[in-house]
């Protein structure tokens, strides 16, 4: 994955040179983000309506009866934003970049999860600093930056810590098909898995 920095480096001196080309933030499209986002390591990476991303009641069930770790991390339910509420912030938002890292055996989980809401915090705070004063990225899974979270204090890495589209009620499934992703159930624990994160952008 490393050997891709490069690539993004060179990616950013495009971006630059569109914007500074006389067109202004206008002409700069979001797909660069996709883009970069591929650079950095993701396998597939799409910017999207935010009308796909599909938000439910029973996502955070499967949290609070299926995951071995909830309550125990601050980006996770009951701290996570509440589906009613991620509803009503999606409805602020029209575009988004939805990203998948595929195939991830069991030995690769831990890794690549934080590899991905590193990803995505970077990305945010680029996209933010672009311009897009909205932005804000969901990533995958539970945080694990820390090796235990402790939910009585504050965030250690407020930078990087994001909640989990799923944390937040979004039906990560349907979303994702919703915009041309392939994303199965996971039918045994040795199967590989897929990761994926979002960014509302505006
Ligand atoms: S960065 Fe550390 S303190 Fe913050 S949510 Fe993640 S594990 Fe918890």
């Amino acid at each position: 994955m490393n050997e891709t920095f490069l690539d993004v480096t060179m990616i950013r001196h495009v971006g630059a040179a569109y914007m500074g080309n006389g067109g202004g933030r206008d002409m700069f499209t979001l797909e660069i983000y996709a883009e970069k986002a591929k650079c950095l390591g993701v396998s597939r990476a799409e910017i999207i309506d935010t009308k796909n991303v599909v938000v439910e009641n029973w996502v955070r069930l499967k949290c609070q009866y299926g995951c071995g770790v909830y309550g125990e991390c601050l980006t996770c339910p009951p701290y996570s934003p509440t589906p009613d509420y991620t509803k009503k912030m999606i409805g602020e938002y029209s575009k988004g970049l939805l990203m998948q890292i595929e195939n991830i055996s069991p030995t690769n989980r831990p890794r690549l999860s934080t590899e991905l809401r590193k990803i995505v915090a970077d990305l945010e705070r680029e996209i933010f600093l672009d311009g897009y004063h909205k932005a804000f990225g969901l990533a995958a899974g539970p945080c694990r930056l820390c090796k235990t979270c402790d939910t009585q204090g504050h965030c250690k890495y407020p930078y990087m810590a994001r909640p989990s589209m799923e944390a937040c009620g979004i039906d990560v499934y349907q979303t994702a098909r919703n915009c041309g992703f392939k994303l199965e159930v996971v039918k045994a624990e040795d199967s590989p898995q897929a990761y994926v994160g979002l960014i509302l952008i505006k």
